[in-house]
């Protein structure tokens, strides 16, 4: 329950929902895209925000989409965790959305949700940062295609009213070899201290992390390091760790020296499984 009245708009396609989002914003109010609902919810609760209308986005067909068609997958942003968990066209992609939070609650965790949300973690955009991920973004100007790696730098930037409508991954990422590790400290369902998600292309890894720092990123930087098959893993991992884009979190889940420990050693043990397997 949200403590306050506000009005509630279910738009049924994407010019309505933009139009609205305009209308509402010149006449003064302060409206927020609605999809899951679950932060927003919370943070009324917690008088963190306080917006004067929603618009919620899940009648909008183009954001329920989820098809592999001719060379590419498009993923509707109202996607929830649970059905990307379920997918099978990413496996990578179902790996890393399917271990965010309790079942429960990703039944109604959405994709867009979880990536465009004030919460630092954004676990479900590790896999799409890693595989040419193309964004397609709905606002007052119009609709625009821009590819994830430029749109995303430690949040989507995002333009005043526009909003997430889909994902599109080409179909020869899908499935490269890949691996994932999160590590939590008391167990599944807490927030992780760090997640890592690794897709090998054509021989080479990339690496994309949550939980280190105080965003997700990829780094191609970590990423060269990470493939200089003359180093050892262990230097390699120490290597990576010093190309961090920012300190490393320390909070009540672990210190920054902990979590980084434990990165180096998901990365050595990445590294060995990954070039070990051919
Ligand atoms: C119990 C619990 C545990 C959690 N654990 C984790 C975790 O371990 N790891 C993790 O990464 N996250 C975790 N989350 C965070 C969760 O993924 C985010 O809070 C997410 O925002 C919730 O998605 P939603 O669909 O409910 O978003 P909503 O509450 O509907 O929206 C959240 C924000 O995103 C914006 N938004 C939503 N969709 C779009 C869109 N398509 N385009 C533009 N803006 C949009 C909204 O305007 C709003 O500002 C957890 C959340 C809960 C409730």
């Amino acid at each position: 329950m949200i403590p306050f009245d506000l009005e509630f708009y279910v738009p049924e396609n994407i010019e309505e929902a933009s139009g609205l989002f305009a209308k509402l914003a010149d006449e003064g109010k302060e409206p927020l895209y609605y999809a899951g609902g679950t932060e927003i919810i919370t943070f009324t609760r917690q008088q963190i925000i306080k917006p004067d209308s929603l618009i919620d986005l899940k009648k909008i067909p183009e954001t329920t989409t989820l098809k592999l068609e001719g060379e590419k997958l498009t993923i509707g942003s109202n996607i929830t965790l649970t059905t990307l968990q379920g997918q099978e066209y990413f496996p990578l992609l179902a790996l890393t959305a399917g271990v965010i939070a309790d079942r429960t609650v990703r039944n109604r965790l959405t994709l867009g949700g979880n990536i465009c949300g004030k919460l630092p973690y954004r676990e479900a955009i590790l896999a799409l940062l890693i595989a040419d991920t193309k964004t397609v973004l709905a606002g007052t100007e119009g609709m625009r295609t821009v590819p994830l790696s430029e749109l995303f730098e430690k949040r989507l930037k995002l333009k005043k009213g526009e909003f997430l409508v889909q994902l599109i991954v080409p179909g020869d990422q899908l499935k490269n070899k890949s691996w994932a590790k999160r590590r939590e400290k008391h167990g599944r369902v807490d927030y992780p201290l760090c997640h890592t998600a690794v897709m090998q292309k054509k021989g080479l890894i990339s690496a994309a992390v949550s939980g280190l720092c105080a965003f997700p990123f990829h780094s191609s930087q970590i990423d060269e390091v990470l493939n200089d098959t003359s180093l050892a893993p262990e230097k390699r991992a120490e290597k990576a760790s010093e190309l961090l884009p920012a300190a490393v979190r320390s909070d009540e889940l672990g210190s920054a020296d902990y979590r980084l420990e434990l990165w180096k050693k998901d990365l050595v043990t990445m590294l060995s499984e990954l070039e070990g397997a051919g």
